[in-house]
């Protein structure tokens, strides 16, 4: 984010688009249950002030003015963008393109609850006005593991709100966590979740460990032993597991956040074999003692 832009508390993006025009146009999450997510906590969800919006928007375009290079892309923040009417959206968009009429894409997280509440009509107009490249946290493709983590969703709905989005045409990428149904669940986890992207058929599937934040009802639930956490050993086999079973070859697979102990990215079709290879040494070689005083995750 560039430090002449006015935002509000800490901006998430995808790793993939650090090179992407980023925009506040929503602070917070309109949910903000997950149990693993500290995200938003204390940050209400609400509309970006409008003016605040335009001035972000001139101050971007300056810079562009000055550089003579204009955005083709943008990733809106915060968390929850889609959830916005398509109406609002819609007015959201034309806003910013009054300012980067050069604007092809509109990037932005999305739940899988904020699609289910727009009409096809909808998508396909959101599409022809650029929306693409939805980010959608599945997180797992087990049931009962959404209900635990209070996802607010289910499997059959994931099913369901990607296949309307293929059928309006705009693509999304899935983000998973490793290790999210807790020690002892790595193999039915991965085999869970390679099959829910098999059935939602992203162009990426994003794998990070999930990892437990002080300040997280997940932390407490750890502490109360509601939840026992994977140990790293199970979760790189889960995540070879996952990497197995994935039936797409034109996906790509990512799992190289910081979070990650061992990064990995590629195209299943013409990447997996080496992946695998990388996976399998790690795994082989892998030293408990070595790992907890050499890897630590502080935050996301
Ligand atoms: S994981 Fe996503 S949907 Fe859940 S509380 Fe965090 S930002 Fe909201």
């Amino acid at each position: 984010m560039n430090d002449y832009m006015k935002t509000e508390g800490t901006l998430y993006r995808p790793p993939a688009e650090a090179n992407t025009f980023l925009l506040q146009v929503t602070a917070g999450c309109t949910h903000n249950a997950c149990r693993f997510c500290n995200m938003y906590r204390d940050k209400p969800f609400h509309l970006i002030d409008e003016d605040i919006l335009r001035r972000n928007l001139q101050e971007e375009k300056r810079i562009c003015d000055i550089y003579g290079r204009y955005h083709k892309r943008a990733f809106l923040m915060d968390g929850d963008v889609f959830s916005l009417s398509a109406d609002k959206l819609e007015e959201k968009l034309e806003f910013i393109r009054r300012y980067m009429p050069s604007m092809e894409t509109f990037s932005m997280y999305a739940a899988v609850r904020s699609i289910k509440n727009k009409s096809d009509a909808d998508l396909e107009r959101l599409k022809d006005l650029g929306v693409n490249d939805l980010y959608i946290g599945y997180e797992t493709g087990l049931d009962d593991v959404l209900t635990f983590m209070n996802k607010g969703t289910t499997l059959a709905d994931s099913i369901e709100q990607a296949d309307r989005l293929h059928a309006a045409g705009i693509h999304h990428r899935a983000l998973f966590m490793l290790g999210v149904a807790g020690k002892g669940r790595g193999e039915e986890s991965a085999l869970a979740a390679a099959d829910l992207v098999n059935r939602t058929k992203p162009d990426m599937a994003r794998f990070i460990t999930m990892t437990v934040f002080p300040d997280t009802p997940l932390a407490e639930d750890v502490a109360a032993g509601r939840f026992v956490e994977a140990g790293e050993l199970e979760i790189l086999m889960e995540e070879r597991t996952v990497l197995e079973n994935i039936q797409l070859p034109e996906t790509h697979f990512w799992a190289s956040h910081v979070l990650n102990s061992i990064p990995l990215m590629g195209y299943i079709g013409k990447d997996r074999e080496w992946m695998l290879k990388r996976l399998n040494r790690s795994i082989d070689e892998f030293d408990e003692e070595k790992f907890k005083k050499t890897f630590k995750r502080t935050h996301l």
